[in-house]
């Protein structure tokens, strides 16, 4: 159900087990609120185990200050209280301990959010919290002052973060962008050094969001478009638990016919995703009142080039991405498996998949079927759904075993013979 609809205190439920499950806090840590149009606040309570809270746990505090509710309110009601009297605009309220931000917190330092073109244009400007004790007025008044320059991201130095938006999923969507890229900065680290995008690069992923496609009413959904539907909201809902979609990044597509196919919508939350959520896009036509995302014409164009290719998944996983982000050279030729999957990997430089997607249409191939798009994101296909799932899942696989292979040793790979071999072993040549 889409959270606008539901209760606060179920919202919030849904939104600390997502955090809980994805290990972004503790038993203990953090807290969420939000604020009802009634000017309630609806807040977890303190103390209760965050990976087991049910509605009936969450605490409602009354716009005169009366408490109802089982248990007492998170100690942290004063720094929520000050939110939202300082911004009238702050709806719902998110602090948590997540590992990599409190990383930051640690070192007293804002992530770089200009690696990934994603991080700045939903966190915006991030802001710094000067440590105060826990439950204190005091820490309020340092949140305070940083929400009143306009942002609304705040690290809390040796703390963790809060991060308020106009309803609970905006909130949670802030932190967990800022999340995934304080360890993609963290991760970019061991393996080199990252390189920012300017901001005119960063400009130029909101140009993506216009995706020029007219309007078409469907006059009827066949069979075979209901399971493929189907089916791809299950393997989404995969891609989210297995972090290799956040909850508004990750594209799938899936051939429909000659010239239609089945992509994922722009911006809606991939863990809720269901099958009428996404966009059939027919002859250049996308389903009306619907908007689909954003590589819509780079998955069309990819179509058009390569019959063969019926599914093209486009995501954003951590230790692949820190190989785009600081300019490594990354070889599939570590175990059999990473190269009869990815073969060659080609990696195309920022930006190409918006300017030029006739570029990236024409070099991915049965045979490459992999691409790496600097600061920006992986590209994988296959000739069914499954198999493109399972080449981003490897490429994924493959750079975190590269990563961690580098810290502890000299990786030696695959020798030239040994890769013919296996091209003969699999018929790859
Ligand atoms: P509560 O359980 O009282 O909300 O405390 C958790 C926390 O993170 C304090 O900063
Ligand atoms: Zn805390």
């Amino acid at each position: 159900m889409d959270y606008q609809f539901m209760h606060p205190a179920e919202q919030i439920v849904q939104t600390i087990n997502r955090i809980y499950r994805k290990q972004m806090t503790t038993t203990s840590g953090g807290n969420l609120s939000v604020k009802d149009s009634d000017g309630n606040i609806w807040i977890t309570p303190s103390g209760i185990d965050k990976g087991a809270l049910t509605p009936s746990d969450i605490c409602l505090v009354k716009p005169d200050g009366t408490v109802e509710g089982k248990y007492k309110p998170s100690v942290e009601l004063p720094f929520h209280k000050l939110v939202y009297k300082t911004r009238p605009d702050i709806k719902a309220v998110v602090h948590a301990h997540s590992p990599s931000l409190v990383a930051f917190s640690l070192i007293r330092k804002i992530p770089d959010t200009a690696i990934i073109p994603t991080a700045r244009l939903v966190c915006g400007k991030v802001g710094i919290a000067g440590y105060e004790v826990p439950g204190s007025i005091e820490l309020g008044k340092k949140i305070a002052a940083e929400l009143k320059k306009g942002t609304d991201v705040v690290i809390m130095e040796n703390h963790g973060v809060v991060t308020c938006g106009n309803d609970l999923f905006d909130a949670f969507m802030k932190f967990e962008t800022l999340e995934r890229c304080a360890k993609l900065d963290i991760t970019s680290r061991l393996i080199g050094k990252a390189n920012p995008l300017t901001d005119e690069q960063i400009e130029l992923a909101n140009e993506k969001g216009k995706v020029p496609l007219g309007e078409f009413i469907p006059a009827e959904i066949s069979s075979k478009e209901k399971d493929i539907r189907t089916k791809m909201c299950t393997l989404i809902h995969r891609a989210y638990d297995q972090d290799l979609f956040s909850s508004t990044m990750g594209t799938f597509s899936e051939r429909l016919g000659d010239d239609s196919f089945i992509i994922t919508p722009y911006g809606k939350d991939r863990k809720l995703l269901e099958p009428q959520d996404l966009v059939r896009v027919d002859h250049g036509w996308r389903e009306a009142g619907k908007r689909p995302s954003r590589s819509a014409i780079l998955h069309k164009m990819i179509y058009e080039t390569h019959p063969d290719i019926n599914a093209v998944v486009v995501a954003q996983p951590t230790n692949i991405l820190a190989f785009g982000i600081t300019r490594t050279e990354i070889d599939s030729r570590t175990i059999p498996e990473s190269y009869i999957k990815i073969r060659n990997l080609v990696r195309m430089p920022y930006g190409i998949n918006i300017s030029h997607p006739e570029e990236v249409a024409k070099t991915i191939s049965a045979k490459s079927p992999v691409i790496l798009i600097e600061n920006d994101s992986i590209i994988a296909v296959g000739t069914t759904l499954i198999e493109a799932f399972d080449a981003l899942e490897v490429v994924e696989f493959t750079a975190n075993t590269i990563i961690h292979g580098g810290l502890i040793g000299k990786i030696v790979k695959i020798t030239d013979e040994e890769v013919k071999t296996i091209d003969k072993a699999f018929g790859l040549d």
